[in-house]
């Protein structure tokens, strides 16, 4: 049997949501089951969100974070946890996977998750907002092996892991809920993403579920393909009119 992919993504409004929601709806939709989309919003279930998810045709759960922040660092922060905290109770069984509503992912990434056994990491594409140019972050592979890291000089001496949040996943059952399968560097577990400084969530929590580069798993082995975009390109600005002609239009229908 194919191993379950759980696939966890905060979202939140903006104009764009919509589109970024359907979006990945839809490659979800392609992806051969089982599968199951954990949607998590902030304050609210809203009804536009629930009707996006149920039109997609996806098995999902829509969750509500209760922990309301108005820190930009702490973006989705939350919500991740809210979902960890959902799988770990009801034992959710397979592949843990965060997918940021706004990237942009090959259906090849989703084939890729059900290879890992327990923490797989691979490189993913983003552009570097200063200099205008393309960038990879994630591990330098040999075989199977992590060897390195992708990285842009800003960060290289600080974080432990150069990971993106959508460049790694996990199995539930050995890194969340199966104490009998921990291979945990600590004894004290922790299991939630922690609100550090921004750009730090990833190593933080990669920090507390494997030891080193030896107990991770180059996907699929080489990472020689990028499989995922993460390009930044939030139009925070954008929204759309409340009144006026977008209304009228509206009416029309
Ligand atoms: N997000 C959220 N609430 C927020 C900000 C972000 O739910 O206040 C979600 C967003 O929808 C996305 C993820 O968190 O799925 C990452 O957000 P963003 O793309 O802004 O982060 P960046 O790409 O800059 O790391």
């Amino acid at each position: 049997p194919r191993k379950e992919l759980i696939v966890v993504t905060p979202t939140y409004n903006r104009a764009l949501q919509a589109y970024y929601l359907n979006r990945l709806g839809q490659v979800l939709r392609l992806v051969p089951p089982p599968l199951v989309w954990i949607v998590v919003e902030m304050e609210t279930v809203s009804v536009e969100t629930a009707e996006i998810l149920m039109k997609t045709g996806v098995v999902y759960r829509h969750l509500v974070c209760a922990k309301n922040s108005t820190d930009v660092k702490d973006r989705g922060v939350h919500q991740r946890n809210t979902a960890l905290e959902h799988i770990e109770h009801h034992k959710l069984d397979g592949i843990v996977y965060f997918a940021d509503d706004d990237n942009i992912y090959s259906l090849e990434l989703f084939e890729s998750l059900r290879e890992i056994s327990r923490f797989g990491t691979w490189p993913v594409a983003m552009l570097a907002q200063s200099k205008n140019k393309a960038i990879l972050e994630g591990p330098v592979c040999n075989g199977s092996e992590v060897i390195g890291w992708h990285t842009n000089e800003k960060s290289k001496r600080l974080r432990r892991f150069h990971v993106d949040m959508s460049g790694f996943a996990f199995n539930s059952s050995t890194i969340l809920w199966d104490p009998k399968r921990w291979q945990r560097p600590t004894s004290n577990p922790i299991r939630q993403l922690d609100s550090v400084k921004e750009g730090f969530q990833e190593t933080t929590f990669l920090e507390q579920v494997v030891e080193d580069e030896n107990q991770m798993e180059a996907t699929p082995p080489g990472c020689s393909r990028i499989m995922n975009w993460h390009l930044h390109l939030e139009a925070r600005e954008l929204v759309y009119p409340r009144d006026g002609c977008f209304r009228r239009t509206l009416t029309l229908f």
